[in-house]
């Protein structure tokens, strides 16, 4: 549901009211006195059945029947608008076009509606995909994550980890000088014993 104003849909209902209250106080000439409020409830259904069709002609599956009940419900509506008029004085061809217009405006309306929210609903559609979309590679990415390089400083004479590059540098010096020590001292030791 969006939580914008529906124009479309307020629209719609205000034509059938319009339309509603013709049909029905001419229906209700038919119907027993005390019935009289029977003919809104007829005019009701027929102009809420026309907008349905109209609404539903989008469907592919259901386009057919839709198409049948959408152009019966609009002869309907338009002739017993018509009938409305002219019991009201209208000639025949004044009240056949007052008779059409608001069928004819709830079966547009109901259609405009239609395509418009079909519209909003592709795009609803194509936003969850991408959302999908971003959702399963963030997964990927996090059960193959990329190799993080994990700084090392260790000393390539003795093995070992110092803590820190200053750290690993301090050593290295000193790593050095002892080595070269020994194998100074080492060197001192063997020449005495060849001597
Ligand atoms: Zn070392």
């Amino acid at each position: 549901m969006s939580r914008k104003l529906d124009i479309e849909l307020l629209v719609i209902i205000l034509v059938i009211a319009v339309s509603a209250g013709h049909i029905g106080n001419f229906l209700g000439g038919f119907e027993r006195p005390n019935l009289f409020w029977l003919g809104y409830v007829q005019a009701v259904a027929i102009d809420a059945a026309l907008a349905v069709c109209a609404y539903r002609m989008r469907l592919k599956s259901q386009r057919a029947a839709s198409l049948a009940g959408w152009l019966f419900f609009c002869g309907v509506s338009a002739i017993l608008n018509a009938a409305y008029y002219h019991g009201a004085g209208a000639s025949v061809p004044l009240a056949a076009l007052l008779g059409a217009w608001a069928p004819a405006a709830g079966a547009l309306l109901g259609w405009l509606k239609s395509t418009s929210d079909a519209h909003a609903e592709r795009q609803a559609k194509a936003a969850e995909a991408r959302a999908a979309k971003r959702a399963q590679r963030a997964e990927e990415s996090e059960v193959m994550p990329a190799p993080v390089l994990v700084p090392s400083f260790t000393c390539e004479g003795c093995g070992y980890e110092a803590a820190s590059q200053n750290a690993l540098n301090a050593h290295r010096r000193w790593c050095a000088g002892s080595n070269g020590r020994e194998r100074a001292a080492a060197a001192v030791l063997q020449e005495g014993r060849l001597k």
